[in-house]
């Protein structure tokens, strides 16, 4: 049986006559940018958070950069990041000429904890961006008390969160403002790119949507140097019809985490991830740790089995960062954690009996 790490099929085929039908809804109106579907996503999408404000956007790393941007962030100023999260979300704060400042995370549920980035705060902190990782939120109780009286905004990256709660709030309405992407493999995925922006702060909102389209505050007046960074309505119609599944979706993806749990647990050498207390996981990814994971992660792939690390190499020793002055040993939990982890297949529609098969051959490799 060939298991694969992620399958689109069965989502793109349950919803095939209502996206083609929404589409062709489009096509007859014609309003292509920021039209209809853009519009009702928006208003949707910041109810389905509880966020008075959206602004759709090209990509969730645009939803990043244009967050830091409009809040003022640039050269000399310092963004707290944690050291093991997809690059975006440290590329966001290099492309305003800012400084990411990196931050070691908990080894257990892979998530900055408050303590994590009070140790590497400033007199030049502007903003500290939580990862909401592979679907998990972080403490925000904890960073909001050591933000808010600092003066730091805090920017969620919630873009593997979607629908993750902590303590009843969603995933990018706790912080000054929450950023999504729309990356066709995240848990609300388009046919393409595209991202969001959700806030609670009108200033912040009207400024992102000036940003996104050329500077435009008016028709033909430009009050600022603008980006092109608008949703499209193709993506914004498909992501209205995946928006209504979202939680069927992450419910399946939770009871898939919880057979996982199950039969791994009772297998040696094998570590199942952690949810803290009063969190909503949503199980964007399910990652084990293993000392031998690219044993196992080579044996997975010889029997059909797809795999991903998720992530290998912490970004404060990627070589694009390597003008920070970084070392190995500066964030070990960080470090230690990218050795270890392995991502197992999760999508909704993978069966008990894929499961089942999976943790056989987890159990078989590690009693050798
Ligand atoms: C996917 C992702 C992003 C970037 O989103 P894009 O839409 O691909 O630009 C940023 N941060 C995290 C944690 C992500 O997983």
């Amino acid at each position: 049986m060939k298991i694969p790490f992620i399958d689109l099929h069965p989502q793109q085929a349950l919803l095939r006559k209502e996206t083609a039908a929404a589409l062709a809804a489009l096509n007859r109106r014609g309003d292509f940018i920021l039209g209809q579907d853009e519009k009702e996503f928006e208003t949707e999408f910041g109810r389905y958070i509880g966020s008075p404000h959206a602004v759709g956007l090209n990509s969730g790393t645009d939803a990043l950069f244009l967050s830091l941007k409009a809040m003022g962030i640039g050269p000399g100023d310092e963004v707290i990041v944690p050291a093991f999260t997809f690059i975006a979300t440290s590329n966001a704060v290099a492309y305003c000429g800012a400084k990411p400042v990196f931050c070691d995370i908990d080894p257990e549920t892979f998530c900055m904890r408050a303590e994590d980035a009070r140790k590497v705060m400033t007199r030049r902190t502007k903003a500290v961006i939580p990862v909401h990782l592979f679907g998990q939120c972080c403490d925000m109780d904890a960073l909001r008390a050591l933000c808010a009286p600092r003066k730091i905004r805090i920017i969620e990256d919630a873009c593997q969160a979607h629908g993750a709660a902590f303590k009843g709030a969603k995933a990018g309405a706790m912080g000054d403002c929450g950023c999504f992407s729309f990356y066709p493999t995240k848990n609300l995925g388009g046919w393409g790119d595209g991202g969001m922006v959700v806030t609670a702060d009108a200033k912040l909102h009207k400024d992102l949507c000036v940003l996104r389209d050329c500077g435009r505050s008016s028709r033909y007046v430009h009050s600022t140097v603008g980006y092109n960074s608008r949703l499209d309505s193709c993506q914004a119609a498909v992501l209205r019809l995946k928006l209504k599944r979202l939680d069927a979706w992450n419910r399946r993806r939770q009871a898939i985490a919880r057979s996982y749990d199950t039969l791994l647990g009772k297998i040696e050498g094998v570590t199942t991830p952690k949810t803290q207390r009063g969190s909503t996981h949503v199980y964007h990814v399910y990652a084990i740790k293993t000392r031998d994971r690219d044993g196992l992660a080579a044996f997975l792939n010889a029997e059909g089995i797809g795999t991903m690390i998720n992530y290998p190499i912490p970004l404060h020793l990627q070589e694009a960062y390597s003008h920070l002055g970084y070392h190995s040993g500066d964030l070990p939990a960080a470090e230690s954690v990218c050795g270890e982890i392995l991502s197992l297949p999760m999508h909704p529609f993978l069966t008990d009996a894929q499961v089942r098969v999976i943790c056989a051959r987890i159990r078989r490799y590690l009693k050798k």
